[in-house]
């Protein structure tokens, strides 16, 4: 069976890894648009991963326990990206009073277990962070960071060396032109986010783009007192040594390409107070690392989507799935959505690299799967 995967961000990584794990039989054919995998959104250098913690269980929050569970299993095993990943721990730090009481009440009302979210103590925050505060707040012990781009590029190498023989790609090739991309395939999923799988065109799905950018500076020392509200939220240290610091702001073009104006703005958003962390070191206040800017993708739900698209479109005469949607949290919902993908692309019963439950992967994909008629 030959398959053509359009996108080369999160979604279409783990979605070519998941296709070539669950048959020898598979073929893919890797497309991209752009000159080389992960630059879309999937560009930035780190993200967090966590579970969604709500005070009641909510169809996003029960999701992403399993998510979350799959994927650090998924990075445990990931030796072929060492180095684009933690799953040490991650801190949430409450910004004041208010939001510690909200944290504590989200971590209470539920029975959360162990090794998805505990509480923190204002001192145990201090001992692992070194942030001085006065508030409680919640440490996901397997929570951590991944470098999307990293993680993309490491994990093509390593299917390039075990699957020489199976996937072939092209990069800077638009995959929306349906003669061309069907001649090679006997079903196309497309991992294309933004702007060109055409929800609507197949079953008028509301669907969002939320703009962002991130930025990253490099710093040695992050020992100056409280950080500013607009980075405190969370505390993750990248293997370097440097601190990730990001913040987003919209804007009112949905190009993803840095604009010279972006990195004022960005500083004027985040106040005078961000330069304070970097006082009493002399390499901190260089230029930021990277600029760059990406489009988070969603639909009206704030859920992932995935799974056969209805056959509404005249243009497509071979099957056509999609994983997308996956807003503001990519690392989290594209390793195990990708695997129950695959499992459903090629008529598996049992959903392959995986131990999610069979009853919780069919009420994934009734949870996340397109409306058909
Ligand atoms: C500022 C910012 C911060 C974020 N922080 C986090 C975080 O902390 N944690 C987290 O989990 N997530 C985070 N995210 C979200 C995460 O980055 C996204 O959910 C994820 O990268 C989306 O992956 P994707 O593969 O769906 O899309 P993309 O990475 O955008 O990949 C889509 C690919 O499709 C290609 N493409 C598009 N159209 C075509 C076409 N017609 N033909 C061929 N190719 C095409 C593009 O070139 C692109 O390579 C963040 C996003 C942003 C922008």
């Amino acid at each position: 069976m030959k398959i053509t995967v359009v996108g080369a961000g999160l979604a279409g990584a783990w979605t070519v890894r998941a296709l070539l794990e669950a048959s020898p039989d598979i073929r893919v054919c890797w497309i991209d648009r752009a000159g080389g995998p992960a630059k879309g959104s999937s560009g930035n250098r780190a993200g967090i991963f966590k579970p969604i913690l709500t005070p009641t269980e909510t169809p996003g929050s029960w999701l992403s326990v399993q998510a979350f569970r799959h994927l650090v299993r998924e990075l445990e095993g990931a030796t072929y990206a060492r180095g684009y990943f933690s799953t040490e721990g991650l801190v949430q730090i409450p910004q004041d009073e208010a939001e510690a009481k909200k944290l504590q009440t989200a971590l209470k009302t539920r029975e959360w277990k162990r090794d998805m979210a505990v509480a923190i103590s204002a001192d145990g925050i201090r001992e692992k962070t070194g942030h001085v505060g006065r508030f409680p707040g919640i440490f996901f012990p397997k929570g951590g960071w991944l470098s999307p781009a990293g993680w993309i590029h490491a994990s093509f190498e390593d299917l390039k060396s075990h699957h020489e023989d199976r996937l072939i790609w092209e990069w800077n090739r638009e995959g929306i032109d349906p003669q061309a991309t069907m001649s090679h395939a006997d079903a196309i999923v497309f991992c294309t986010a933004e702007d060109s799988v055409r929800l609507e065109e197949f079953r008028a799905i509301k669907t969002q783009i939320i703009r962002g950018q991130i930025s990253i500076i490099r710093s040695a020392k992050f020992t100056v007192g409280p950080l500013p509200a607009a980075f405190h939220e969370y505390w993750i240290k990248l293997p370097t040594g440097d601190v990730m610091m990001g913040a987003t702001h919209d804007r009112d073009d949905s190009a993803t390409d840095p604009r010279p104006g972006d990195h004022p703005r960005l500083l004027e958003r985040i106040g005078p107070d961000f330069l304070k962390v970097f006082e009493g070191d002399p390499h901190a206040l260089a230029t930021p690392v990277e600029i760059r800017a990406g489009l988070r993708f969603g639909v009206d739900t704030h859920m992932p989507k995935m799974g056969r698209l209805p056959r509404s479109s005249e243009t497509w005469d071979c099957p056509v799935y999609a994983l997308t949607a996956m807003g503001s949290r990519g690392i989290l919902w594209a390793p195990l959505l990708s695997r129950i993908l695959a499992a459903e692309i090629l008529g598996h019963d049992k959903v392959r690299g995986t131990s999610t439950p069979h009853e919780a992967v069919q009420k994934i994909r009734t949870m996340v799967g397109f409306q058909h008629a």
